[in-house]
């Protein structure tokens, strides 16, 4: 198979080949310069929010960007001067007249929207120099980022459009007319003229514009450079006005037909976004009446319906925020518990609760959430909001989550999380909110695994009534069950006491040697997969009654896991040669405790396998 096959790569061949003969439109002519564009230049290009680019015909043929540098330049004053300053001087109402139409909104006498020539005139007159040496290496630097390369101004189309720009001129005059420009100094309307033509004039192709789309699709990051060009509410106020007047008086029709916020230039380059997916830009310069490409609106017609584009498709629901509800009776830990416990855990763990949840959880996704809570709070204790597949929590929801803590508390119940971790904007929030509020600060585990086990713990210490003694003797000991007083005599006789300090490793993965097993008479010990120091995980955990050790040193097979002591352990060692000894003294002896460990093994081999299973 060709290696460089791609869907995407053959979609846009198609769709260049379908329009590559239409020669519908004319280049635009009322700059001088762009009159020499040859109206066959076609070129496709599309950039994903993952940053792959794909590109078909003439997409690094260079072009001057005009109108397409209005956002980029709206962009800059946003973040430069601020949202409210920037309406001061410019609205953001579709005005369904053309890009250059000499009229001002009635009433304020400011430009309707910053997508026509008066409105960009006036935005480009915001733009301080800052640290450079005039405003339009700013915008430039500006445009650089967004495009990934360092990006220049076409002398000639400047030069060209400045001879011949009266239409602007006249523009600019009227604003500063209607006070949107500085009445002052001398020379105020000519700065800000050249300018905005200056910026219209800057040289990109259709990769680029592909690639600044991209930008406003993935949040404000050029997703080819990795780089933060502008902040998400910026993309998110730039969007909103590409959507109601990039296409000028064809904005209606463009967003009822293709339904992507779009920016079209009248040197032929289009460029249209789908927010947190891609952008797509085409380059041809003949135009139709509106000083739209023709070619650029039908591909992207064809674009939007062949890959159901349009913003407004309705039905795209998020995947539910729940994706498995579960209780202790079917989820445990991977702590192994003695028969007494696992006794209260059958009959009393329907009253725990575990949420498992997935994805981006939005304000929708915090209701569900809540309800699934609240409906079962009669009948739960504790509920278990596992985490560890969701990749963000809107801030919305900070408010929402601490108030279930709270609401759930009243009705006698306890919300606990997994995984809180691993979205530390939410985390953070939320304890700043508790903090905030002189509440406590949420109960986290740091995986499903701890929040579990604690959850077990906490229905064994309700309910346990009876617990077993903290110091198992030999005959209560599980590997000893069925054997005489004078077989666990003859058994205690062949082993050897030992001590652990919590913290100490009892048996090391690292350590060959498998000649001995431990029988756990009192503590906790975990096992780890692989070698503890680094992140190994815990896949098990055991307690008194239990034994350790005993597969390798009776299988003779090396160690898959390390084992360390939890807190202080004691219990007794049994090594390979003891086994040997009481086998020549008393088979049956060995008979039972063999039978015993493997009824033990048993039981852990069935944990591990519904761990896999779920
Ligand atoms: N520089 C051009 C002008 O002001 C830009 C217009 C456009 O691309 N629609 O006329």
């Amino acid at each position: 198979m060709d290696q460089t096959y791609s869907p995407v790569q053959q979609l846009l061949e198609r769709l260049h080949d379908r329009h590559v003969k239409d020669d519908s439109g004319e280049v635009a002519s009322y700059i001088p310069e762009l009159a020499t564009a040859d109206p066959g230049w076609f070129g496709i290009a599309l950039v994903t929010a993952g940053g792959i680019v794909y590109e078909v015909g003439d997409t690094r043929r260079r072009f001057t960007i005009q109108s397409i540098s209005k956002p980029l330049t709206y962009a800059l004053a946003l973040e430069a001067i601020g949202e409210q300053e920037v309406r001061r001087y410019v609205d953001v109402e579709p005005s369904g007249e053309a890009f250059n139409s000499i009229t001002l909104q009635q009433g304020t006498g400011i430009p309707p929207n910053p997508m026509v020539n008066a409105g960009a005139i006036a935005t480009a007159s915001l733009i301080e120099p800052l640290g450079f040496e005039r405003p339009i290496d700013r915008i430039l630097n500006e445009y650089s980022a967004f495009a990934g390369r360092e990006l220049e101004v076409d002398e000639a189309v400047f030069e060209s459009e400045n001879r011949t720009g009266s239409r602007n001129r006249a523009i600019a005059y009227l604003l500063q007319n209607s006070g949107v420009l500085e009445q002052g100094p001398d020379g105020v309307v000519e700065q800000v003229v050249e300018t905005y033509f200056r910026q219209c004039s800057t040289l990109v192709d259709c990769r680029d514009l592909a690639t600044i789309a991209a930008t406003l699709a993935s949040t404000g990051v050029n997703p080819v450079t990795g780089s933060r060009v502008l902040r998400e509410d910026t993309v998110r106020d730039v969007l909103s006005v590409l959507a109601s007047c990039g296409m000028y008086d064809a904005a209606g029709d463009w967003l009822y037909s293709v339904g992507l916020p779009a920016k079209s230039g009248v040197a032929g380059g289009i460029i249209a976004v789908l927010p947190g997916q891609l952008g797509i830009a085409v380059y041809s310069p003949p135009l139709d009446e509106h000083g739209n490409s023709v070619r650029g609106i039908k591909v992207c017609e064809d674009l939007s319906r062949q890959l159901d584009l349009h913003v407004m498709t309705p039905g795209r629901r998020p995947p539910p925020p729940v994706r498995a509800e579960r209780t202790l009776v079917e989820a445990r830990s991977m702590r192994l518990r003695p028969e007494a416990e696992q006794q209260v855990l059958r009959e009393f763990g329907d009253r725990v609760r575990v949420l498992e949840l997935q994805g981006e959880i939005t304000f929708a996704g915090a209701e569900l959430v809540t309800r699934a809570v609240l409906d079962r709070a009669d009948q739960t204790e504790i509920t278990l909001i596992d985490l560890a597949a969701v990749r963000g929590i809107s801030q919305v929801d900070v408010p929402i989550v601490s108030d279930l803590i709270d609401h759930y508390g009243e009705l006698g119940g306890e919300l606990v999380f997994s995984g809180l971790d691993r979205i530390p904007e939410f985390s953070e929030s939320l304890a700043a909110h508790r903090r905030a509020g002189d509440l406590e600060p949420p109960n986290g585990f740091p995986d499903l695994d701890a929040g579990l086990e604690w959850c077990e713990s906490q229905l064994i210490e309700r309910h346990g009534g009876k617990r077993g003694p903290e110091k198992l003797a030999l005959q209560q000991h599980g590997a000893t069950l069925g054997m005489s007083p004078e077989q666990v005599a003859r058994l205690n006789h062949r082993l050897e006491p030992r001590t652990y300090a919590a913290g100490e490793q009892i048996y090391s993965i690292d350590d060959t040697r498998t000649d001995e097993m431990l029988l756990v008479a009192s503590g906790k010990i975990s096992m780890y997969a692989g070698r503890k120091s680094a992140g190994a995980r815990r896949v098990a955990t055991l307690s008194a009654g239990m034994t350790l050790n005993e597969v390798p040193m009776i299988g003779r097979a090396p160690r898959l896991s390390s084992s360390r002591a939890d807190t202080e352990v004691t219990g007794w060692a049994l090594s390979h040669e003891g086994l040997e000894q009481l086998r020549a003294e008393d088979p049956d002896l060995v008979c039972s405790l063999l039978e015993n460990l493997l009824g033990m093994v048993a039981v852990r081999v069935g944990h591990m396998a519904k761990d896999l299973l779920r």
